[in-house]
């Protein structure tokens, strides 16, 4: 790749919905903000462009400061900037008040609000002379951007931009998602796995020939041990021990569970189907049975999911007291306390386009425990069965997988975990400290994505 970087600097333009920390529902968010950084950090120039939602978290963002007003679509559109993560953003507040709503999704409405914001965005960078290579526009939320683009902006002054689209789960808005697969100039999806599984797919099948699946990374700096602001000792894989160790400490106190050395199995999650409620539930069980503990920190967008969890708490709470604690709401905080104070990350879903919890899992030093699917398989080497795999990937097995959608599944790769755990801390530490110094940033990804660019460019000219 060391020729492409030489080229000149790219100009990417992400336009999305959801940006860390600042709007992030899931890993979208962190993708856009981390990918951005990766691609920024091998110098080429990158603008978000984010609705400008009345829910901001805008003590994150720096310099933040109006830019401009122009007027669209029967409306005048205010446009702020300010500094993210490093990164330039431009955040659009149409005084329809499409984004003063007190959320990112989930109003009746999200279709017509984002696809507002699409061609807003598009116009905003028309009538202010941008001239980007690249624009990227992200899953059905902002897939308008790959037709609108061709349709109406492609001729005007805008000509030069050829548009990628990133499909981060085709669960929603498979529609949206065909028709930006259509018209974009490149396509991709989050893993390699990912890409061969939807294959098939009406919306994917007849794009193949552009269609990409590119793993995704972790931002080291967003995610590092050593410089955490919510553990209480900064560690990385040297110190893995201790720092664990006070991790774990510090997360039974702060949720009342038992005070002792055992088995602690993290859940970080959507409580949704795509992430295998019945395992997780099973799982939860199977792990109390084998003595350990268990936190789950989770929120359901569906309240029967969630009233059936908050109902599974309060039997939990008073029968497992000391050993169980299922936290459901969504807490950036408690999340890294519980990244680094658990022995294992379970993640047993249905579908997994990448998932980015084994990831951050493994950089805080805990053991994956997953199911074999999508970007979960692709990063992801069963100590027991995968060695060969992962020596392909220049990597020694990191984890615990099953395949199946069953208790039986479950069953088989955690009681192979608890019982690792209990047979052997010296074996079971140097699995902590092997999984901390594999390499799940955006060094390797994010040259791909150049490469992609390059090639989009390359393929128009
Ligand atoms: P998805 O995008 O399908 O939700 P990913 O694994 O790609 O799944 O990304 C999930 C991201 O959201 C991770 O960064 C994870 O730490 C975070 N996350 C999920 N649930 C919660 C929660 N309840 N509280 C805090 N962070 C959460």
């Amino acid at each position: 790749f060391g020729g492409i970087v030489k080229e000149s600097p790219l100009h990417i333009i992400h336009i999305a919905v959801e940006m860390a920390p600042i709007a992030k529902v899931g890993g979208l968010g962190d993708v856009v903000t981390s990918l951005s950084r990766a691609v920024q950090d091998l110098s080429h120039n990158v603008d978000i462009i984010l609705p400008k939602y009345d829910c901001l978290n805008l003590s994150n963002v720096k310099d933040f400061n109006f830019h401009k007003s122009y007027f669209w679509g029967g409306t005048e559109i205010k446009v702020w900037h300010g500094k993210v993560e490093g990164l330039s953003v431009y955040f659009l507040e149409p005084q329809n008040g499409f984004f003063w709503v007190g959320c990112v999704y989930g109003r009746n409405n999200d279709a017509e609000r984002f696809g507002f914001f699409c061609h807003a965005a598009l116009e905003f960078l028309l009538q202010s002379g941008f001239h980007p290579d690249i624009i990227h526009c992200h899953d059905w939320s902002s897939a308008p951007v790959a037709w609108l683009f061709k349709e109406n902006y492609a001729h005007y002054g805008l000509s030069k931009a050829q548009v990628v689209f990133t499909i981060h789960n085709l669960e929603f808005g498979a529609h949206f998602i065909a028709k930006a697969m259509k018209y974009s100039d490149k396509a991709t999806t989050v893993s390699p796995t990912y890409s061969r599984e939807i294959a098939g797919h009406p919306a994917v099948a007849p794009n193949l020939h552009k269609f990409h699946g590119i793993i995704n990374g972790i931002d080291p700096d967003i995610w590092d041990p050593y410089n955490d602001n919510f553990i209480p000792v900064p560690y990385t894989s040297e110190n893995v021990v201790e720092g664990k160790r006070a991790a774990k400490q510090a997360l039974q106190e702060r949720l009342g569970l038992k005070q002792a050395d055992l088995p602690l199995v993290g859940i970080i999650t959507r409580l949704t189907h795509q992430k295998g409620i019945h395992l997780i539930k099973h799982a939860i069980w199977r792990t109390l049975e084998r003595g350990g503990q268990v936190v789950l920190l989770g929120s359901a967008p569906d309240h029967r999911i969630q009233n059936d969890f908050q109902n599974l708490a309060n039997q939990l709470h008073s029968s497992h007291s000391d050993h169980a604690r299922l936290c459901l709401s969504y807490d950036e905080p408690l999340s890294h306390l519980i990244y680094a104070g658990a022995d294992f990350i379970l993640v047993p879903s249905i579908f997994e386009p990448c998932g980015l919890t084994q990831l951050t899992a493994m950089r805080y030093g805990s053991i994956p425990v997953v199911r074999k699917t999508g970007g979960l398989y692709d990063t992801v080497f069963d100590v027991d069965h995968d060695k060969d795999r992962a020596q392909t990937q220049g990597l020694e097995p990191n984890g615990f997988s099953f395949d199946g959608a069953d208790a039986g599944g479950v069953d088989y790769a955690l009681n192979r975990a608890i019982s690792a755990w209990y047979d052997g801390r010296d074996l079971f530490n140097s699995l902590c400290k092997r999984v901390m110094e594999q390499d799940w940033s955006w060094n390797r990804p994010a040259l791909d994505y150049l490469e992609l660019y390059h090639a989009a460019r390359k393929a128009a000219s």
